[in-house]
Order: C-alpha cells, then sequence, then structure tokens
C-alpha cells in the first residue's frame, strides 16, 4: 500500500455523512451554503440565521461579501457552533462553467478556514444542492472527493471529523453511496 493511499483510508474514516438539520450541529464550526451578499437568504442561510440570531447578520454586513468558491468566518452566536464558515457555492448553469472547480473550491476553501480557526469538528451541508441547482450526485462526488483529499494532505494541524449533514434521506443515500464509492477505489 502507498503512503498515500494509506493517508486517504484514514481520512476517510473522519468523514461522516449524517441526515439532520444543520442548524442543531454541535461542531466547533458549521459551514453556510451563503450567497456572495452574505446578507442572507433562503434555504441553509435563512435556517442559519434564524437560529443565529440578529447579531450573525450585523457581523456578515462586516465581510463585504464574498466571491464564488472563497469562504470568510463570523461568530455562531445563538446556535452550538462556535463559528459559522459562510461560504458560496456555484449556481449550476449546465456544467461548462468552472462549476465543478468552483464547488471543490467553496468545499476547500472553507476546510482551509475552519483550519485557521482552530475548529477540530465541522459540518458542512450540501452546498450547491438547493436553490443553486447543482445535480445532487455530482456535488456529492466532488462534496466527498474534496473533503478526503484536503483531510489527507493535512500534516500538523487536525481535523478530527467531518459531517456532511443532509437535510432529506435522500441526500443522505447520494452522499453514503458516494463516500462507498471512493473507500472503494482505496481498496
Ligand atoms: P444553495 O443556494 O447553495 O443551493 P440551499 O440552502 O438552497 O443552498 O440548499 C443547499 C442544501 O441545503 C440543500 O440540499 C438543502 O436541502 C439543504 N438544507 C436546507 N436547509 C437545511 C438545514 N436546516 N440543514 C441542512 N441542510 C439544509
Amino acid at each position: 500500500m502507498t503512503e498515500t493511499t494509506d493517508k486517504m483510508r484514514k481520512a476517510l474514516l473522519r468523514i461522516r455523512v449524517v441526515q439532520g438539520d444543520l442548524t442543531q450541529e454541535d461542531s466547533d464550526a458549521i459551514v453556510n451554503a451563503a450567497n456572495e451578499s452574505l446578507l442572507g437568504g433562503g434555504g441553509v442561510d435563512g435556517a442559519i440565521h434564524r437560529t443565529a440570531g440578529p447579531e450573525l447578520l450585523a457581523e456578515c454586513r462586516t465581510l463585504n461579501g464574498c466571491p464564488t468558491g472563497a469562504a470568510k468566518s463570523t461568530g455562531g452566536y445563538r446556535l452550538k457552533a462556535k463559528w459559522v464558515i459562510h461560504t458560496v457555492g456555484p449556481v449550476w448553469r449546465g456544467g461548462s462553467q468552472g462549476e465543478e472547480e468552483l464547488l471543490a473550491s467553496a468545499y476547500r476553501s472553507s476546510l482551509q478556514e475552519a483550519v485557521r480557526l482552530g475548529a477540530r469538528t465541522l459540518a458542512f451541508p450540501a452546498i450547491s444542492t438547493g436553490v443553486y441547482g447543482y445535480p445532487k450526485e455530482a456535488a456529492a462526488r466532488t462534496a466527498v472527493r474534496t473533503v478526503l483529499y484536503f483531510l489527507s494532505s493535512l500534516e500538523g494541524e487536525t481535523l478530527d471529523e467531518v459531517r456532511l449533514v443532509c437535510f432529506s434521506a435522500d441526500s443522505a443515500e447520494v452522499h453514503k453511496r458516494a463516500l462507498d464509492e471512493l473507500g472503494d477505489r482505496l481498496q
């Protein structure tokens, strides 16, 4: 077994797919699938702001937005999580507008920000798969692959667990399958 494969197998054990409500997660940080304004929206973004309270929007106003594929963090306020990492996934425009790289970048930027903050546990929603219309299977494959590569490349810093929190049973199933497929390839 190569050293890289070994690192990837170990990293795989630190990724969990769960079905649930991201706003109730007690990870150190949760990721918000925001829009470029960072001034609130529908879906998971609206739910996070409702749970965190108005102080979250007040801090977001100081951030001057966020480009697609990047990430910026705030406090978690009334959430159980200490931090919210706001990232912006791509709007699906058919797949030839760099969507895959932008989605991978949203995951990577969020992971980098979590490490920078010192978070040991991090929870993601299925970025871009709601109103942004990214096909669920393709998004899940990019999500699990990007998280796995990132975790396997960490050296000193540690993220103990990355949770992919899926709102629906269907989304959880799709992510579990993508994770299993990745695991099979490491056998
Ligand atoms: P985007 O604009 O990036 O598509 P959405 O919020 O519309 O963001 O959807 C992203 C994903 O988050 C969707 O799969 C949606 O079902 C899911 N979602 C919505 N609310 C929650 C929640 N409270 N917890 C976890 N996931 C959620």
